[in-house]
């Protein structure tokens, strides 16, 4: 089956639907799910299944799917573990191709469950039936009435559409929307997700036209690159929201490098949203805050907003928020600030944020949120308001909707308080104006509204390809292995960046201290010194490094002192001489790395060398292959990235050339799989246009 059903249309407008383990017993899930499809309000065909029973809640029952003589597009399983499989072969003879299984005893539960999983999963394929489940709640389509889940509560009709991985969480969150007024147009819990998983339904829901935006609760993803590039699509044409939660373990890795202990999958994620456009919520509640807005605003044109309020503090609080976002407050118009002033009292402030005083009455409140919308300079807009005596939260509530919908530009709401602002909180809401009960939620809400347009109206960023010698590295590789082993040291290291054309200091490896010498009067003092072997991988620990070699007499000593210090401390290291090497003297240090993440790929990561790296974490990720927009993003993302642009009085560094070195690296690690691991520590970065040279690397490749 090749279309292998990937509108996933029969799970969500069935025109029948089986359940099958249907129970008259209330509490049993049999009989919740029944009695939801009944409640619903579900159009088509309802068949209950249980060889027990003639008829269950006036439904007539059936003792097999078999027995049914219509056609059946959906069939739910509400049976113990050991028997969905036989079942399932019956839905295929039946010829459903679309299946819930309800029933927990899979993956979740052990070996056994782990076989009938991998069980049911062949069924699926070999049958072309679409499997959502196991271990899930079930599927909620609001528009077909359709409630195939044993949730206690039915969301009303709305334009989220929300994946989940965890069946508690999800009732949890339905509960709560209910609560809230918040409406979906579909619901699926997809629990283990043996079939049916996260890319399925976000290509399910890319074009449907009840669904604005996207919503997803994600523990783990079973394959990253095909998640990006689908996300992607995806995120171009509405918002998809993820929270992300639990770290995928990949087990004990064997970490040998500065990226690999740096990065755990938390990093890989992080990077792979940014890169496909994906909005990340930190908590299922920054979850909502962010789907309401979207769901219930347009795109902000810009990042310039205002702030109207009745109250100072909440005011400044606002605005501090959006300065931290990267929002700018809108400078009012001249003609704005004058029309506020008939009606305003002269104490009010005019320009934003713009402050109608405790004192304001729905109609000043009113007039004031109209004025600033109607002014061209303002994209957004903020409005607060915390309950004093002459507030009329209604009647404000419903001036600030009306006229955030005549002016088509979006307005998030902070009607601070309790009781008092409930009716309002509710009818705001009602209008589609979404609220927040502290500020810096709201801005939060906005902000990643304009980054989402801003990230949409990107071009794309391109992969450069650069040059590169690809059978050295091959060559390199092949040698390494056949010598048993897979750290690739200085030496060998230097071999590989250079036939991808990154710069290295010009460097010879010498065997005695006259060939120290001789190469160190070659290069011109002063030079550096560094022992070569591949058993030691930090050097400047043991004494292993020298810099600022003065002359051919500090050559041969310095040969001749590592030599017999490195013996000494590292009595079994295979030492293979002493590299001898053109000192990099000025530019700044900076750290370039790779990984392999289990979902992800590779990944590339970048930070300042020493202590920034290390004690600090400052570091930035992206999955390769990245284009420039990317790695230039990459530097400018870490925290001491103002040190690299020359803050106070720090001298500025190539950061063009730290970009390109990333993309150089990201071709790397793309073209050559088996690189498990590497670092360029450090990389020595001149002033602008003077370009960068890496003057120490390492790299771990597979066995095979
Ligand atoms: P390791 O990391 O194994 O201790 P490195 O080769 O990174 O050894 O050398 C340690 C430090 O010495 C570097 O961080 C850098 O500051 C300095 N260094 C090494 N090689 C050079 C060079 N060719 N030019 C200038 N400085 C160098
Ligand atoms: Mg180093």
């Amino acid at each position: 089956m090749s279309a292998r059903n990937s509108s996933l249309q029969h799970f969500f407008t069935p025109a029948s639907v089986a359940v099958i383990g249907a129970s008259h017993q209330p509490g049993k899930i049999g009989h919740d799910i029944l009695n939801n499809l009944k409640l619903s309000g579900f159009a088509g065909a309802i068949y209950p299944i249980n060889p027990k029973s003639p008829e269950i809640l006036g439904l007539k029952c059936y003792p097999s799917v078999l027995a049914v003589e219509g056609a059946i597009d959906l069939a739910v399983i509400v049976i113990p573990a050991r028997a969905v499989l036989g079942v399932m072969e019956e839905c295929a003879k039946k010829g459903i191709d679309s299946v819930i299984v309800i029933s927990a005893g899979f993956k979740e539960s052990g070996p056994e469950g782990i076989e009938l999983e991998k069980e049911l999963g062949e069924i699926a394929t070999r049958s072309g039936i679409r499997v959502v489940g196991p271990n899930c709640l079930g599927i909620i389509a609001t528009s077909a009435g359709l409630n195939a889940s044993f949730a206690p509560v039915y969301p009303k009709v709305g334009s989220l559409a929300l994946m989940s991985q965890s069946g508690a969480l999800a009732t949890a969150i339905l509960d709560w929307s209910v609560q809230n007024g918040i409406g979906y147009s579909k619901f699926v819990s997809f629990g283990n997700g043996v079939d049916v998983g996260v890319v399925d339904l976000l290509r399910a829901w890319e074009d449907d036209p009840e669904t604005r935006v996207i919503v997803a609760y994600v523990e783990g993803l079973p394959n990253g690159p095909e998640f990006m590039r689908v996300a992607r699509q995806v995120s171009m044409k509405k918002p998809v929201i993820v929270v992300k939660s639990g770290n995928t373990q990949s087990g004990a890795r064997a970490v040998s490098s500065h990226t690999g202990s740096l990065a755990g999958s938390g990093e890989a994620y992080t990077a792979a949203f940014k890169q496909c456009g994906v909005i990340r919520a930190h908590s299922v509640e920054e979850l909502f805050d962010l789907a309401v807005a979207f769901a219930y605003q347009d795109l902000p044109r810009s990042r310039r907003v205002a702030i109207l309020t009745n109250a100072g503090g909440p005011g400044i609080m606002a605005t501090d928020a959006v300065e931290m976002a990267g929002l700018q407050l809108a400078a009012v118009s001249p003609e704005t600030v004058e029309r506020l002033q008939t009606k305003l009292p002269p104490a009010s402030n005019l320009h934003n944020p713009v402050d109608c005083l405790g004192d304001a009455d729905a109609s000043r409140y009113n007039f004031a949120a109209e004025t600033v919308l109607a002014d061209p300079n303002v994209d957004s807009a903020l409005a607060l308001l915390t309950p004093q005596t002459s507030t009329q939260p209604l009647e404000t509530a419903q001036g600030v909707a009306a006229s955030a919908a005549r002016h088509g530009k979006p307005v998030l709401a902070c009607f601070m308080g309790g009781g008092a602002m409930t009716t309002a909180i509710e009818a705001l809401g009602g209008q589609r104006v979404p609220n927040y009960p502290y500020p810096e939620r709201a801005v939060g809400a906005l902000a990643s509204m304009v980054n989402y347009r801003e990230w949409r109206e990107e071009p794309p960023d391109e992969i450069e390809r650069f040059s590169a010698d690809t059978e050295v590295v091959r060559r390199i590789f092949a040698q390494t292995r056949e010598q048993r082993r897979v750290n690739l040291g200085e030496v060998e290291a230097r071999q590989i960046l250079r036939a991808y054309n990154i710069r290295c200091p010009k460097s010879e490896v010498a065997h005695s201290a006259e060939d120290a010498a001789r190469i160190g009067d070659e290069i011109g003092y002063p030079v550096v010194m560094k022992i070569v072997s591949p058993d030691i991988l930090h050097k400047s620990d043991i004494g292993g490094v020298r810099v600022g070699i003065r002359d051919r007499q500090d050559a041969m000593d310095t040969y001749e002192l590592m030599m017999l210090r490195i013996r000494r401390y590292a009595p079994n290291a295979d030492l293979r001489g002493v590299s001898v090497q053109e000192m990099i003297r000025s530019g700044r240090e900076v750290i370039l790395g790779s990984t392999r993440d289990p979902q992800f790929g590779p990944m590339v990561m970048f930070g300042l060398g020493g202590i920034y790296v290390e004690v600090l974490k400052d570091i930035s990720f992206r999955i390769a292959p990245f284009g420039r927009r990317h790695a230039r993003r990459m530097v400018d993302e870490i925290r001491s990235a103002p040190l690299l642009r020359g803050a106070r009085g720090e001298q500025p560094c190539d950061l063009e050339a730290i970009a390109t070195c990333l993309l150089i690296l990201s071709q790397l690690v793309t073209d050559f799989p088996e690189i498990v691991e590497m670092d360029i520590n450090p990389l020595k970065v001149g002033e602008p246009g003077t370009g960068a040279a890496a003057v120490d690397a390492r790299i771990t490749i597979t066995e095979q």
